[in-house]
């Protein structure tokens, strides 16, 4: 079976992809420059002006904008167009610091939407599908993205934002939800909760699940595929570019297709700012080529990932992201070493532990404490103090095969690390708040 929204550009020569994003990039720069002061005097200061923008060979000219200038921006500074064109607003999270808002005209929404649709179409969605939509819904971008996507391939939508997991699970059985879109923080709850109501993954009608919009290990995905009997797809964006549905996975299941008619993707050195070749692991870097209301160029997400074009065996010819492997920004320096939750979470479900788990990080006299609370299973759990001390142990050597550092493992019961409905909180660095 054929899985694809738009087949005519999600599986586009590269030729004409690379027409589509020279025609669409000149148009753009043009747009800001005429409309965005704030941009202008960036491009002034770095001696461009759009008549050096021919094509994407010619980006590298362009300054970058980050995450510092939304909000020396803030509110307007970005905005593109006037006021009267746009319709609505969305919000960051705020997982790392001040929350930007972003614009959007009708057609925006259309574009970001039609993204989303891509992503449920490739994970096997169609008009006979049933798709819950508990991402939260309100300012974030995971409820309404993925709600507009389900719309458009004319699913049956349950709008149900995020939280309520008994009502979550109520609907999902009542309605026969095929379809489940959630952070996979939440999916993984989700599972749990089924499975503590004594339902088997087998019991719900559920194929496949689209989650996204934190990061998460492929250990993981193969814990979330288990519990609810589906397979489990990644979804990327962040709500700078517009929102979830910048990029996503196919049945291949390695690595997200970027948009590219949308979204052209670069990949930096963080400390240099250099364009890296496709294959290296730098910083992602967008730039919207069509949006209207807030388009940025040259966007630094901070995210960590390798591009690859590879031919991909769906016959989609757009190029694919890893996995993030996390914000630059959520990579803690432990003692000197370089340390990544994800790098956690890969051994935590490993060695057969669920994905429950705080991350601590403090300073004491100098020298950095690493500790993790991991929760376990309760076949696991013990009333002796010596099984406990001895998986402790156990854990803490596999984390330092892993990470090149000792952590200090701290075994809890069950059910007594705090369950995300959103975007997990994994780490508590508490150096930054000395
Ligand atoms: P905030 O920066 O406040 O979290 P957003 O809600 O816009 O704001 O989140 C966007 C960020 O979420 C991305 O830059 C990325 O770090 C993370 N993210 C989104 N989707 C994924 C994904 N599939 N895997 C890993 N990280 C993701
Ligand atoms: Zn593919």
């Amino acid at each position: 079976m054929e899985r694809y929204y738009q087949p005519e550009i999600e599986t586009a020569s590269r030729e004409q992809i690379t027409q589509w994003q020279n025609e669409r990039l000149v148009k753009q720069v043009k747009h800001v420059w005429d409309n965005v002061p704030y941009y202008r005097k960036k491009m002034e200061a770095a001696g461009v002006t759009p008549e050096d923008i021919k094509s994407v060979e010619d980006l590298h000219k362009l300054p970058f904008l980050s995450k510092a200038d939304l909000r020396e921006a803030y509110p307007y500074g970005l905005l593109a167009t006037p006021l009267k064109n746009c319709v609505r607003i969305q919000s960051t999270s705020g997982t790392t610091g001040k929350r930007v808002v972003a614009f959007y005209t009708q057609e925006d929404i259309d574009l970001w939407e039609e993204c989303c649709a891509r992503a449920i179409v490739a994970a096997g969605g169609t008009n006979e599908d049933v798709c819950q939509v508990c991402y939260g819904y309100g300012l974030f971008t995971g409820g309404p993205g993925l709600n507009g996507g389900s719309h458009k391939v004319g699913c049956m939508t349950l709008p149900m934002s995020s939280g309520n997991t008994d009502r979550q699970i109520q609907f999902m059985m009542d309605l026969d939800a095929t379809i489940l879109c959630c952070t996979p923080s939440y999916a993984a709850y989700i599972g749990e909760s089924l499975a503590e109501k004594g339902y088997k993954p087998e019991d719900n009608k559920l194929k496949a699940g689209i989650f996204g919009a934190e990061p998460w290990t492929e250990e993981m995905r193969q814990e979330i595929e288990k519990s609810l009997g589906i397979k489990a797809y990644d979804i990327y964006g962040l709500t700078e570019t517009s929102g979830p549905g910048v990029s996503f996975e196919c049945e291949e299941q390695t690595g997200m297709h970027i948009n590219e008619d949308h979204f052209y993707a670069e990949i930096i050195d963080p400390e240099t700012g250099e364009v890296l070749p496709d294959g290296t692991k730098g910083e992602l870097v967008f730039t919207s080529l069509d949006k209207k209301g807030f388009p940025l160029l040259r966007y630094r997400t901070k995210d960590i990932c390798i591009l690859s074009r590879k031919k991909c065996s769906c016959g989609r010819t757009h190029v694919k992201m890893t996995k993030p492997l996390g914000r630059s920004d959520d990579m803690m320096i432990i003692r000197g070493v370089n340390v990544f939750p994800s790098q956690i979470e890969t051994v935590l479900l490993k060695e057969g532990y669920p994905p429950n788990y705080q991350i601590v990080v403090d300073r004491v006299k100098n020298t950095d404490t690493f500790d993790i609370y991991v929760e376990c299973t309760p076949e696991r759990f013990s009333d002796k103090v010596s099984e406990m001390q001895a998986s402790e142990k156990e854990l803490a050597m596999a984390m330092r095969a892993m990470l090149g550092i000792n952590p200090k493992i701290h075994l809890v019961a069950p059910k007594t690390i705090e369950r995300s409905e959103g975007k997990a909180v994994r780490v508590i660095d508490k150096r930054k708040l000395h």
